[in-house]
């Protein structure tokens, strides 16, 4: 080789030529045995090797053994993806595991619907969103920590959004007028959860994500309009402008 053999960067152009080599095969995926085979039959190819190199050898079955060699023309691989290639919604999926990982939730951005929906929703996603309860978390010093719309639970976002008796009626109504068996659900990100699992085309799901999104919309509107509007919202009109802004958004 002509260097100091004890030092590890002298085997670099040797490791370079070796790959180099096995570059060229092209062959079904290998066995073990082959693999080692192949090893052997690159080593023995190389000029000046020596005595065998026990260290060597193994850092190049361990760098052969993770090359899956087969026919065709080489090609990009997206490694998030093996099976479709580069796609922006698993690009999402994983800066979502990697960066929300505490909170499992998915950035799911809906381009029908106004940006503000879309942050009312990821607020609630995240339970951001000013509930009694959650004010009273924040050392805010209020006068009841019940539902505004029922008065008879803690307003949480989750009791507010699926289980207090408007929402329960609200969402009733949409199973029936989308006729679709929907999970009762008790949390946003169980919703999320159901809708990302839920096999349909994509233009069917984003139209039931911007019904899901009006109907929490409307209920989060409802009961501020009962605190700080006069006249407040009737309950008769919710269901219908749920419809109506799910068409116009
Ligand atoms: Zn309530």
């Amino acid at each position: 080789m002509g260097g100091n053999m004890k030092r590890i960067s002298s085997w670099d152009p040797l490791k370079l030529r070796f790959v180099k080599n096995i570059s060229g095969w092209k062959v079904n995926p290998i066995s073990i045995g082959g693999r080692l085979t192949l090893v052997k039959a690159v080593m023995g190819s190389l000029p000046n090797i020596g005595a065998t190199n026990e260290a060597l050898l193994r850092y190049l079955c361990e760098k052969i053994n993770q090359v899956a060699i087969g026919e065709g023309s080489d090609y990009y691989v997206w490694s998030l993806s093996n099976d479709v290639g580069y796609s922006v919604s698993r690009t999402r999926a994983h800066i979502d595991d990697y960066v929300l990982p505490s909170a499992h939730l998915s950035t799911m951005w809906c381009l029908q619907v106004p940006r503000k929906i879309n942050i009312f929703v990821w607020r609630l996603a995240l339970d951001r969103l000013p509930t009694r309860l959650n004010l009273s978390r924040r050392g805010l010093e209020i006068k009841s920590i019940s539902c505004v719309l029922c008065n008879h639970v803690m307003e949480s976002a989750h009791h507010l959004m699926f289980e207090c008796e408007v929402a329960v009626e609200l969402w009733r109504r949409v199973r029936l007028w989308i006729d679709l068996l929907l999970p009762r659900f008790t949390e946003w990100t169980d919703w999320i959860a159901w809708f990302e699992d839920w096999r349909e085309s994509e233009d069917t799901k984003a139209r039931l994500y911007v019904i899901g999104e009006s109907t929490v919309w409307h209920i989060w509107r409802f009961r501020n309009s009962q605190l700080f509007e006069q006249p407040p919202m009737k309950r008769c009109i919710l269901f219908d402008s749920i419809r109506l802004f799910s068409f116009n958004w």
